[in-house]
């Protein structure tokens, strides 16, 4: 049980890559708080969580953009299990595609906002605890478009290129703190944001839905998706104590799309 005694705070825990994160934490024996702002999705992953896992197991509507909602969240979870996040998963993201000329401010504002201020807010409000007990870890869910462009994603990469620039900065502030921070940068993963994205394609090229998914995986060298589990599965390795050296860091679960 390599998460034994800890508490696991997992945002955008209700489906693909967070619910993965969840599941793969409560094996390992951690507490986990589920929370997004759907809430029977996050209500059905904790529960779920309990029935197979045996383990403590809470849910919270939060809309990661908004400081309050994060802050009424983080309270919550609190006071739930006794004291804040062991470990932070800032895994609440939004995907929307268009060129940057028809990228309108609303469209913009929602990416940094959900992408970035999100990772952010929640960074910042778990923090002190960790500080304070000389442990903790924080994840960052975000992408290979952290490191790299495409066309059509101007505002989803720049949130993800931020997102890998706050990762950096924190990692060195706290490094002698017992806490570690790090990114992880999916390629394409099975989750429900693929499939909006197979149907984006969809329609703005009449593509079939069977062509544009095959093109998707053929962006990555192993020409197929990555699954939720596998980015759990290094999401896991850098929680638990094996991880302890690894910080500071953006890797890659992409399959060899990107090379650095
Ligand atoms: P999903 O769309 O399946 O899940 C996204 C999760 O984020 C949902 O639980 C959603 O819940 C939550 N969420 C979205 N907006 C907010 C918000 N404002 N506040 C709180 N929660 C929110 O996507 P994935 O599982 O695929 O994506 C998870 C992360 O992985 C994202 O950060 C994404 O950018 C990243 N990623 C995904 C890739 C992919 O190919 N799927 C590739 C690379 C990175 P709700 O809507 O109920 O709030």
């Amino acid at each position: 049980m390599r998460l034994e005694g800890k508490i696991a705070l997992v945002t955008g825990g209700g489906r693909g890559i967070g619910r993965a994160v969840a599941f793969a934490f409560a094996r390992e024996g951690a507490s986990v708080a589920v929370v997004a702002r759907t809430a029977g999705e996050v209500e059905r992953v904790a529960a779920g969580v309990r029935g197979e896992c045996g383990v403590r197991a809470m849910h919270a509507t939060c809309d990661v953009s908004d400081v309050e909602s994060v802050a009424r969240a983080f309270a919550v979870v609190a006071e739930t299990f006794g004291r804040g996040a062991d470990i932070l998963v800032n895994n609440a993201g939004i995907a929307e595609s268009a060129p940057v000329t028809r990228t309108d401010d609303a469209h913009w504002r929602r990416h940094l906002a959900v992408n970035l201020d999100g990772t952010f807010y929640c960074t910042r409000a778990a923090l002190p605890a960790m500080i304070e007990r000389g442990w903790g870890r924080i994840i960052n869910v975000a992408s290979i478009a952290g490191k790299t462009g495409a066309p059509y994603i101007a505002a989803y990469a720049a949130s993800k290129h931020g997102v890998l620039g706050l990762t950096r900065s924190v990692a060195l502030e706290v490094a002698l703190k017992g806490v570690t921070v790090n990114a992880i940068c999916p390629g394409y993963v099975d989750t429900d944001m693929t499939t909006h994205a197979v149907e984006q394609i969809e329609a703005k090229t009449g593509r079939t839905a069977a062509d544009a998914l095959d093109r998707i995986k053929s962006m990555s060298p192993q020409n197929r998706l990555v699954t939720p589990e596998e980015v759990a599965a290094l999401a896991l390795l850098l929680a638990s104590e094996d991880g302890r050296g690894i910080t500071g860091q953006a890797i890659n679960v992409d399959g060899g799309s990107v090379l650095f």
